[in-house]
């Protein structure tokens, strides 16, 4: 499969899917939205700025059960294969609403970078002519639609209680019995989720040259394996940023 293919194998990879899957997934009123956008809104948004002429594409990307699908958003996908691919997750955990509008506002300039800063302008078409993006918005989609329709501002975890940035094969911890340790529980083995399930097949076929995954709360960009600063006896640096989301 080539860089420019549809990015997952797992089920249909089509707007229409996900276009269904959100008709039926997000049919209720959410959260107050006077800061943040409900899950609904926001790949309204993602739709918006394809509509005005934006090379982006709403996918569903699907594990089993339909209710395993989570959208992503292709950016500047063609039919030669991208110099450059990146793939970036937002909203691993359920209560980092904040997270997600950093996709939506990542695409908004990526889509339409503001002219009056034509130093950006110029660096967005350059990123534009030889990359492609996959974002994930809202990996942690049916977490995120807790938090939205029940008020559970607190929750971390994935619809089966588990922890999805501990459900990953590096660094793997068996699970505690600790109460205290309940957003934080890495699932069964490895991979047992549908959420990183995905993300695992989808990062294989789409091979990204960079891969970032967004949170907030720690102010803090941690560079591989982000649980140690030490890595095969080498040190690694912690860069804190110097914005805050
Ligand atoms: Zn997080």
């Amino acid at each position: 499969m080539t860089p420019s293919s549809p990015p997952s194998r797992l089920g249909a990879v089509l707007s229409v899917t996900f276009l269904l899957l959100a008709s039926r997934v997000l049919a209720d009123d959410a959260i107050d939205t006077t800061n943040y956008h409900s899950t609904r809104d926001l790949f309204s948004g993602f739709q918006e700025l394809a509509a005005k002429g934006c090379q982006l594409q709403l996918l569903a990307h699907c594990a089993g059960e339909s209710e395993d699908c989570i959208p992503s958003v292709r950016l500047f996908s063609s039919a030669r294969p991208a110099k450059h691919r990146a793939l970036l997750l937002f909203g691993e955990h359920a209560r980092e609403l904040i997270t997600t509008e950093t996709a939506l506002q990542l695409a908004s300039l990526l889509c339409f970078p503001a002219e009056e800063d034509p130093e950006l302008a110029s660096a967005v078409r350059r990123l534009r002519a030889s990359a492609e993006l996959l974002l994930f918005p809202a990996v942690n989609l049916q977490g995120r639609l807790r938090v939205e329709r029940n008020g559970d501002y607190c929750l971390r975890v994935n619809k089966n209680g588990v922890d999805l940035n501990r459900n990953w094969a590096e660094h793997f911890a068996p699970p505690s019995s600790s109460a205290d340790e309940a957003q934080v529980n890495p699932g069964s083995s490895p991979f047992s989720e549908p959420e990183t399930r995905v993300l695992r097949d989808t990062a294989h076929e789409f091979r990204p040259d960079v891969f970032v995954s967004v949170h907030s709360g720690s102010l803090g960009m941690f560079t591989p394996p982000a649980f140690s600063a030490e890595v095969r006896g080498r040190s690694l640096r912690v860069v804190f940023l110097f914005f805050v989301l």
